[in-house]
């Protein structure tokens, strides 16, 4: 489905959910036609014809952002220059996942892959995993596309990952803020290369900007003018920071990771696969550092973890 934004800028919604493997697409259509990112699905893309697109975009290396980039067989593709390396080597995109923290947070060798978790449905062209991907140029930070009557700028705002980049359509105030995405669950930070404290820094960089209408990758338009853009970022930082302050209450008594991310993160989790819990724990893992190093906490033998 395609939202017009404005005469040249649209949102391409996947046909169904926008939830992995699908997400939201940000398109401008000027004088230089430019899309962000790639994973909204074959039958979204089909009304603009993805083979007229002169840029592609991508926000970060996750596939749910980056499965359709054969739709844009015309498209010179962009990406981070962080996360460059992991287009093209597939060791450096699966250190990325973090995966050497299994065994340590789950307590067994890795079997699971998630390829294998799920059905891919029939217009995402390519399985989960590493796909690579030839890059014609890279993102750096403030970098600005002048695509004709609009101009992009492109934002380094990493946490979710390290390479993170959102867009901002400056003169029409228009923010595409990627895995910044609003959530309602909050933030997800649990990638081996996420961090939490650039993650805040990041959401109170796109605050600062005051965008009129924030889209992101997996939710709808949010539009200022019936929104409070500003108190949706805060509230949606807010989520994990309280998590952390009930992890704090929470080590009144020593407690191991497993027992934290229990007794806090994944209680109330309908789902609670494999991917799931490891993430879970990967989250809690950066709010034990922070706690750690503010001495708010202090770890014991074994593990474990008591308020200071
Ligand atoms: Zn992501």
């Amino acid at each position: 489905m395609l939202i017009d934004l404005t005469k040249e800028i649209k949102v391409i919604r996947p046909e169904g959910v926008a939830a992995f493997p699908y997400s939201n697409s940000f398109f401008i259509a000027d004088d230089i036609r430019l899309m962000v990112d790639a994973g909204s699905g074959g039958r979204a893309y089909a009304p603009i014809d993805p083979s007229s697109v002169d840029i592609l975009a991508l926000t970060h290396n996750h596939f749910d952002h980056i499965n359709g980039t054969s739709f844009f067989n015309n498209a010179q593709i962009f990406a981070s220059e962080e996360e460059a390396p992991g287009y093209s080597i597939p060791e450096t995109y699966y250190a990325w996942a973090g995966h050497k923290h299994w065994e340590e947070l789950m307590g067994r060798v890795k079997i699971e892959r998630i390829s294998e978790d799920t059905v891919m449905p029939d217009d995402i062209p390519v399985k989960p995993g590493f796909n690579r991907i030839e890059l014609a140029g890279l993102l750096k930070d403030n970098e600005v596309f002048d695509l004709g009557k609009n101009k992009l700028h492109a934002l380094h705002t990493p946490g979710h990952s390290h390479g993170h980049y959102a867009f901002f359509a400056e003169r029409e105030g228009i923010l595409f803020s990627g895995d910044i995405d609003i959530a309602p669950g909050g933030p997800w930070y649990g990638g081996g290369f996420s961090n939490f404290d650039d993650f805040i820094n990041s959401v109170n960089r796109l605050i600062e900007l005051q965008p009129r209408i924030l889209v992101t990758s997996h939710r709808r338009v949010f539009d200022g003018q019936t929104e409070n853009i500003t108190k949706l970022l805060k509230d949606y930082i807010g989520i994990p920071l309280e998590k952390e302050s009930r992890i704090y209450d929470y080590l009144i008594k020593p407690r191991n990771i497993h027992e934290i991310t229990e007794g806090v993160f994944t209680t109330n989790y309908p789902k609670k696969t494999a991917y799931i819990i490891f993430w879970a724990k990967m989250m809690v893992k950066q709010h034990l550092g922070r706690l750690l190093r503010d001495n708010k906490i202090i770890q014991l033998d074994d593990d474990y973890y008591l308020q200071a």
